[in-house]
């Protein structure tokens, strides 16, 4: 069976967040609710997040405001935002601010429904889970947190090495910003650690992939891009939960 894909509701008004949250429930999709915007953003942050419905008008932080932080961490995540009839301008700001779509106050849960629906069929699944990578004949176990050399060494890795790795190999073929891994792989808010901290520990991770002393010719897993942040190298060879029967060896 799928996974039920998970919806953050942000809404401060409880009788309309819980009557979203009953819909959801009810057409199979697993709903988190948050009654305020700091926790709406908290929420809509941590990983597995498939989608967030954003209110606008907030306490503590506005609808504009957790939109506007949640793309400089997550560009892609899905966002419908509810506004209220009438306000046009605010529709418009929540497009030109990253929003997907938009329903308008008061709508049926049909109709949230159906805007959620399309909307996510436009984006892709949920990444499956990365079981192990490779390149040339060194070899990378997720699930142990270990890279396995030719010559037999195995180097364990960090849980932040771990994490950091898994999330380039999800996102393979695109540069990961340092905030994104940050917010990801740490699950922290802006500001609480480094982000040059990110740096150090691909450094380490570098080192362990490379293997002491490093093959030869040496392989490049990660890949910095000027600007933008680290991307798993092309020629690298992942295998995720689902392709693992598939895969040959
Ligand atoms: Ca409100």
């Amino acid at each position: 069976m799928a996974k039920k894909r998970t919806v953050v509701v942000v809404e401060d008004e409880d009788p309309i967040r819980r009557a979203i949250v009953d819909a959801l429930r009810m057409a199979g999709y697993e709903p988190v609710e948050a009654a305020d915007g700091e926790a709406g953003l908290l929420e809509a942050r941590r990983a597995g997040v498939d989608l967030v419905l954003l209110d606008l008008l907030l306490p503590k932080m506005d609808g504009f405001d957790v939109l506007r932080g949640l793309r400089e961490t997550h560009a892609a995540l899905p966002v419908i935002i509810l506004t209220a009839r009438g306000s046009e301008d605010d529709r418009v700001r929540g497009l030109r601010g990253g929003a997907d779509d938009y329903v308008v106050k008061p709508f049926s849960a049909r109709e949230l429904l159906a805007r959620v629906d399309a909307v996510l069929r436009r984006t892709p699944e949920r990444p499956e889970p990365v079981v192990h990578m490779r390149a040339g004949d060194t070899e990378v176990d997720c699930a142990r947190r270990e890279v396995c050399h030719s010559d037999g060494k195995r180097l364990p890795l960090s849980e932040m090495e771990a994490g950091i790795l898994q999330r380039l190999a999800v996102y393979a073929g695109r540069a990961v910003s340092r905030e994104e891994l940050l917010s990801c792989v740490w699950g922290l808010k802006d500001g609480t650690v480094e982000t040059r901290a990110i740096d150090m520990h691909i450094t380490r991770l570098r080192q362990k992939l490379a293997g002491e002393p490093p093959a030869d010719p040496p392989i490049e897993w990660i890949v910095t891009v000027r600007g933008k942040g680290y991307m798993l190298a092309p020629e690298i060879h992942v295998v995720t939960e689902g392709t693992q029967q598939e895969d040959p060896t």
